[in-house]
Parts: structure tokens; sequence; C-alpha cells
């Protein structure tokens, strides 16, 4: 007997968010920091992970964590801080306080896929501006849709994901001054980018900045954080479940948010292994490459998916393919800077296989 007739039209119609089979691969697709910790860090943070309180449910405020992101992060005085289940989590909870049937969410498309994903879920109705053939946006129409739209939230991707370009900032505070809805500022990238717009939170009252440390090395303790107004933070807090950050995240996050030297180190190195990679594929015949403020470069080539699938079934490298997602992303494959010698594996397949 089928159930299907049990769920809504909304989940019948979704796909499921697909994560392909990377046992034996060199991974180059989900903007992860291809680096384990050295040794003894290994060791420390087994140690202090081995004290955490596992009998006990989470400190449901997670204040000490809080505490030493606002330190580590030098977040301003005057905002709280929400911590959730990954970024994507944030997302969730901006929209489930803020869903009114119909209500409206903006953002520049392509974009981050989970505020679209996620608004439609919720019953919200999602309207993307879209970007121009260069991925840089038009600015103009952009307020446009805003004033038209009226929507309670918008989301700016600081860089984006998935075209990693950066918005400028006047922009970016424009419409915070325009919005009469919430203004959620992803700043997912922010380390590669080396810029923030974490001081203009403090300034408007409709202003929210979400942060993650998964693209900094630490995508498995599902870790991101939310500054807002307290009068904002106050509002979310009540939709979050009580206990969504474990207590192991929260021991091993401590731990290595007190690691920041090394953290920064790793950035940098991904930093130039990009630009080496840059390099190496502007060298290349047959294909576009574009930079990003990301820790991850663009391509364009004739056929995505016939090079997506080369990559993966001969050469064991897997990269994203983000062909038909979206128009400005015609044949466009995305791939995340990793280890020196992976990157030169890929660069290498990749002039075996383009003409
Ligand atoms: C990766 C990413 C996220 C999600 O981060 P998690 O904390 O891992 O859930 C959010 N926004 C953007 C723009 C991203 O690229």
């Amino acid at each position: 007997m089928s159930l299907t007739h049990l769920f809504t039209d909304k989940v019948q119609a979704m796909q499921a968010y697909h994560v392909p089979d990377s046992g034996g691969m060199i991974k180059l697709d989900a903007m992860e920091s291809p680096y384990t910790l050295p040794p003894e860090m290994q060791q420390a943070m087994a140690t202090a992970v081995s004290l955490a309180s596992i009998n006990r449910y989470p400190n449901p405020s997670s204040t000490s964590l809080i505490a030493k992101i606002k330190k580590v992060f030098e977040l301003p005085d005057n905002c709280d801080v929400l911590l959730g289940n990954g970024s994507d989590e944030l997302i969730q909870i901006i929209l489930m306080a803020t869903m009114r049937p119909g209500a409206k969410v903006l953002s520049p498309a392509p974009s981050f896929v989970m505020y679209r994903q996620t608004a439609e879920l919720l019953d919200m109705q999602y309207i993307g501006v879209d970007l121009n053939d260069d991925f840089s946006l038009d600015e103009a129409a952009f307020l446009a849709a805003l004033e038209k739209e009226q929507p309670a939230v918008t989301f700016l991707a600081y860089p984006n994901n998935p075209t990693g370009g950066l918005l400028n900032k006047a922009f970016v505070e424009q419409v915070m001054q325009t919005a009469t809805g919430l203004v959620v500022v992803d700043e997912a990238y922010t380390a590669y980018a080396g810029d923030s717009v974490v001081d203009l939170i403090g300034q408007y009252d409709n202003a929210v900045l979400i942060r993650t440390v998964s693209k900094i090395g630490m995508a498995g303790l599902r870790l991101g954080y939310l500054v807002a107004s307290p009068q904002l933070v106050s509002q979310f807090d009540k939709v979050r479940m009580p206990y969504n950050i474990n207590v192991l995240t929260t021991a091993s996050a401590r731990f290595l948010l007190g690691q920041m030297s090394y953290i920064k180190e790793t950035v940098d190195k991904i930093i130039r292994h990009k630009q080496s990679l840059f390099a190496c594929l502007s060298a290349q015949n047959g294909l576009t490459v574009y930079d990003t403020q990301t820790n991850f470069l663009l391509v364009r080539v004739d056929d995505a998916s016939a090079v997506y699938q080369r990559l993966r079934d001969e050469y064991k490298i897997l990269v994203k393919n983000l062909h038909g997602s979206h128009p400005v992303l015609d044949n466009v494959l995305r791939i995340t800077v990793g280890k020196k010698k992976d990157n030169e594996k890929l660069c290498q397949a990749l002039g075996e296989i383009l003409p």
C-alpha cells in the first residue's frame, strides 16, 4: 500500500539533498577543508572531548561556547549570539520564526539552495533576482524587487555560493536601509574573503549575520552562529530546539576555537593553493576559469556533465556539476580547493580531458 498521500504536496515534489558517494575519491565538491588535525591536536581534542558530561543534556543556551565565539570572532558588544546545528539550521530558524502563508523571501539567484528550499517547504514565496551573466548583481533591479515585494526576509550571501563573488558593502547597507523585513547576511566564506559586514549588524535593527565553522575546517561539527540585536535573537531563540548543540560539538568547538592560529594557517594555505590552481587552470585550453572570494573556483567548459563524469569515473575526482541549476551556470563546474597534489591532479586531468 502506498502511503505517499500522507505527505504534503510540497514534500512529495521535493528532491532529497543528494550527497554522492565519495569513498576512495578525491573530494573537491563540498567546500570542505582538505586538512585533518595534526596528531598532537587530535590527542588534545580527544582529552577535552572525553571530559564532556555526556550523561547530561547540554547547557541549553551554550553560554561558555557563545562567550568563546564572541571573543574569537570579535563580535559587536551590543549584539547577541544564537548557535545553530550548522548555519543550515539557522536559516530554518529564521524562516520558521517569520513564516506566514504567502510571506516572501528574496535573494539574488543563483544563491545558496537552502534559502529557497526552506522557504518553499514552509509555504513562503521565494523570489530570486537573477544575476548577470558575469555573476554580478543588478543592484537597481534588486532594490526595485525589494520595494515591490516587501519580503519578510532577504538573504545576501557575502560572498555568494555558488558564484563566489562579493557584493559591494555599500549596497548591503543600502538593502538594510531599504528593507522593511529582515536582512540576513550569510558570511559562510568570510575567512576567505577577508571582508565582513559585521560592523553593520549592530547599526541596523533588521540586520542579521549568520556564519559557520564548516568552511574553515570544522564541517563535521555542525556549528553555525547568528549575530543580531538582543531583540531579534530573543525571538529566534523561541524557535530553536532547546538542546540543538550537543555536548561533543560544544567540547570540540571550544577546544578548536582555542587553536585559531592553526585554523588561520590552514585558511592561508588554502588561499595560496587557490591562487596556484587558478594559474594552472587559466593556462588550460577549452575552459574559462572564474576567480572567487571563497575556497572554490568555477570553470566553464563545453559540456560540463561529460567532464564531470570523466573526472569522477576515470580520475576518481569529485567536483560539483552546476549545469542545469540556473541559466547563468550553464556548463559550469564548481571546484573546491583541496590539497596541493590533488589540485594538481585535477588540473592535469582537465588538461587531458579538454581539447
Ligand atoms: C556551506 C554554506 C552554508 C551552510 O553551512 P553549514 O554551517 O555547514 O550548514 C550556508 N551558507 C552558505 C552560503 C554556504 O555556502
